[in-house]
C-alpha cells in the first residue's frame, strides 16, 4: 500500500455469519503484512455496526467488514455518515453485493484486492431512509425474509431460502400496487415488486443482467403474472437478470419511485424487513467508496464466485 504511514482499518467480523467461524487468522495476517494496522471493534448491547463505525471514526482510516449481505447492510449508514472506505470480505451465506461489484469469493482473493486497489465510488439504494446494497422488495420475497429465522439460515444455507420459497408460492397472492415513477402513475396487479441497485440478490437472483451499483440508477421490476407456477417458467430468466423481456414482467430504470399499497406492506432490504409502503424508493449515487476493482475489470470476482461455488 502507498505512503509510509501504516493505515489503520477497522476490522469487524459478524461472528454469526455462515463462514463467520471459519480461521480468519491467515488472512488478518495478509491484510498486517500488506501494511494495515487492524483495530478490532464489535458492537456492544443495542448496538448496530453503523454505530460502531461512527463511534470508531477517529481511530481508524478505512473499514473491512467480513460477512454477508446482512452484515454490510447494518454498515451502511455508518459508512455514508463518516466518508470511510469500506473493504469487504464475504463470509456471508449471501455475498451478492460482493459479486455486483467483482470483490472474489474467497477471502484471501478479497483481501488482496482490499491491499492493491483504490476504492470506487458506489451507489446505494433508499427506501424510506433505510439503505441497502442490492434490493428492496414487497411481496412475494417480503415474505420469504419474514419466514426465513436466522436459526434456519445457518442450517440450510442457500437451501433454506429454497424451502422457504416453495412454500411461499403455493400460497402468494396477487396485490393492487400504485407506481410513481418519472411523471406517470400506473396502478398494477403484482405478486412482487423489486427495485435493485446492484446486480444480484437474494442468493443467486439477477435484478438485471446490465445493471451495475455504479451506473446512478434503480433497477425497477415488478412480476404480473396470474398464477404463481408462471413463475416457475420465469424463475431461469429472474436467475439470469432477462426477465424484463417478458410480458408479464414490468421493468424499468429510473432515479425515484414511490410504490402504494391499499393496505400497508411490509418491505425486505438486503434481506430483512424494515419499513412499510408507501415505498418511497431513491438511488444515493456514490453515496460510498469501496475496495473494488475498477469498472471495466470486474470478471475477477465472477471467477473468484464460480470457483467457489465448484468447490462448496
Ligand atoms: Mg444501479
Amino acid at each position: 500500500m502507498a505512503g509510509t504511514l501504516r493505515k489503520r482499518a477497522l476490522f469487524i467480523v459478524n461472528p454469526n455469519a455462515r463462514s463467520g467461524r471459519r480461521p480468519i487468522a491467515p488472512v488478518r495476517e495478509m491484510l498486517e503484512s500488506g501494511g494495515l494496522t487492524l483495530v478490532d471493534a464489535a458492537p456492544t448491547d443495542g448496538e448496530t455496526l453503523s454505530d460502531v463505525i461512527s463511534r470508531m471514526r477517529d481511530a481508524c482510516d478505512l473499514v473491512i467488514i467480513g460477512g454477508g449481505d446482512g452484515t454490510l447492510n447494518s454498515a451502511a449508514a455508518g459508512l455514508v455518515e463518516t466518508g470511510l472506505p469500506l473493504g469487504v470480505l464475504p463470509l456471508g451465506t449471501a455475498n451478492d453485493f460482493a459479486r455486483t461489484i467483482g470483490i472474489p469469493a474467497d477471502p484471501h482473493d478479497a483481501a488482496r484486492l482490499i491491499l492493491s486497489t483504490e476504492p470506487q465510488p458506489i451507489d446505494l439504494g433508499e427506501v424510506n431512509d433505510h439503505l441497502f446494497f442490492n434490493v428492496a422488495s414487497i411481496g412475494f420475497s417480503a415474505e420469504l425474509a419474514g419466514e426465513l429465522t436466522e436459526k434456519a439460515k445457518k442450517r440450510w444455507g442457500k437451501l433454506g431460502y429454497a424451502i422457504v420459497a416453495a412454500r411461499l408460492l403455493a400460497r402468494s397472492r396477487v396485490f393492487t400496487a400504485y407506481v410513481e415513477h418519472d411523471g406517470s402513475v400506473e396502478e398494477i396487479r403484482t405478486m412482487q415488486v423489486s427495485v435493485g441497485n446492484g446486480r444480484h440478490y437474494g442468493g443467486g437472483m439477477t435484478v438485471e443482467h446490465t445493471a451495475t451499483a455504479d451506473d446512478g440508477r434503480l433497477d425497477f421490476y415488478s412480476l404480473e403474472v396470474d398464477h404463481w407456477w408462471r413463475l416457475l417458467a420465469l424463475l431461469p430468466s429472474l436467475r439470469k437478470g432477462t426477465h424484463g423481456k417478458w410480458d408479464d414482467v414490468r421493468a424499468f430504470r429510473t432515479t425515484e419511485v414511490i410504490v402504494k399499497t391499499s393496505k400497508p406492506r411490509a418491505v425486505n432490504t438486503d434481506g430483512d424487513l424494515t419499513t412499510w409502503t408507501p415505498a418511497h424508493f431513491r438511488i444515493r449515487e456514490k453515496a460510498i467508496r469501496v475496495f473494488a476493482p475498477s469498472n471495466g475489470n470486474r470478471d475477477f470476482g465472477l471467477i473468484g464466485n464460480v470457483r467457489a461455488n465448484a468447490v462448496s
